[in-house]
């Protein structure tokens, strides 16, 4: 599948979505920022987000410094609506896979089928230095404030700290096989932005507010995005900037999980709490914290996770 056709539910306007959704350079000197978007084809936003940077960018045509490259990661499952075809594609950025394809293996699945194709564009545009940059734009099922899930890597954990919203920090490093952990190991900074629910108007605003404040803080433009930053600043819940992982709840098909109804994303919870159930077991809080990533779509491995506050993140990696 080359393209996809989408509409911008603000205009009503169908536009034509392909692999590089657009690349935008002036042929000055400068970093390379890779935007990553519809990686779950069930999260369209990131890909309306940087649909009108990339509109803006042409329009505009401000001072611009090294190149940005829009990528859509899952076109297929992208017009299916949903979150994937065959596997994941946000738990196959696994090195023995991506080199075996980079030596010639043919892709075994839809999504390795997508991943070799966004890996291709990855290297032929790498910075030569270290000036290599991304962000992969998601969403999530449950309402959510947008927020930042960030590795346990200094350089990106420091950048996640200039963005105007919470940052979750080593949450994807307890997966295995997740674009940030793959990207970080291989001479890249940067993180995965949850822009809010998966259907929200809002959460394509703060999609492209991301992307704006991204092309700002790694250097592709001078002027800082204020209004972006304004956007972004006006949604978070309390002063704390950083929350580490302590527990995530692992589910499978036949467990029977389900979420209780009406949790968010970020919500305070206390010991005692109906969280869950399991078949027609109660799963019943044993701490004190916030609730991270409540399941509320069919497919995922990840019923729930536990947050805490970190003041000190810089200090533990
Ligand atoms: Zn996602």
């Amino acid at each position: 599948m080359t393209e996809v056709e989408l509409t911008n539910p603000l205009t009503c306007v169908p536009f034509k979505v392909r692999r590089i959704l657009g690349q935008h350079s002036q042929g000055r000197a400068g970093p390379l920022l890779v935007v990553l978007t519809g990686i779950h084809g069930n999260e369209p936003s990131g890909v309306q987000g940087l649909a009108s940077v990339i509109r803006k960018l042409q329009a505009d045509d401000p001072p611009f410094f090294g190149t940005m490259v829009g990528i859509v990661g899952n076109l297929k499952a992208l017009a299916a609506g949903v979150r994937y075809i065959d596997e994941d594609l946000n738990r196959i950025w696994l090195p023995e896979r991506i080199d075996a394809m980079r030596k010639g293996r043919e892709p075994q699945s839809s999504e390795e089928y997508e991943l070799r194709e966004i890996i291709k564009i990855i290297d032929n545009l790498r910075h030569p230095e270290d000036r290599n940059f991304f962000l992969d734009c998601h969403t999530t099922s449950s309402e959510s404030v947008p927020y930042i899930s960030v590795p346990l890597d200094v350089p990106s954990v420091q950048l996640a700290g200039e963005f105007p919203v919470h940052s979750v920090i080593g949450s994807g490093d307890k997966l295995t096989g997740v674009s940030d952990r793959y990207l970080i190991d291989h001479g890249f900074r940067g993180f995965t932005f949850e822009a809010g629910r998966h259907d929200r108007l809002a959460s394509i605003e703060a999609q492209e507010s991301a992307i704006w404040v991204a092309l700002h803080r790694v250097g592709c433009i001078a002027e800082a995005p204020l209004r972006a930053e304004d956007c972004l600043k006006k949604t978070q819940i309390d002063g704390h900037k950083y929350y580490e992982v302590e527990y995530i709840h692992k589910v499978t098909p036949d467990q029977g999980f389900q979420m209780k109804p009406g949790y968010c994303n970020f919500q305070r919870i206390h010991q005692g709490d109906l969280l869950a159930w399991e078949q027609e077991h109660p799963i019943i809080s044993e701490w004190d914290a916030r609730l991270f990533l409540p399941l509320y779509q069919p497919l995922g491995d990840d019923g729930f996770s536990i947050i805490r506050e970190a003041n000190q993140p810089l200090n533990k990696s």
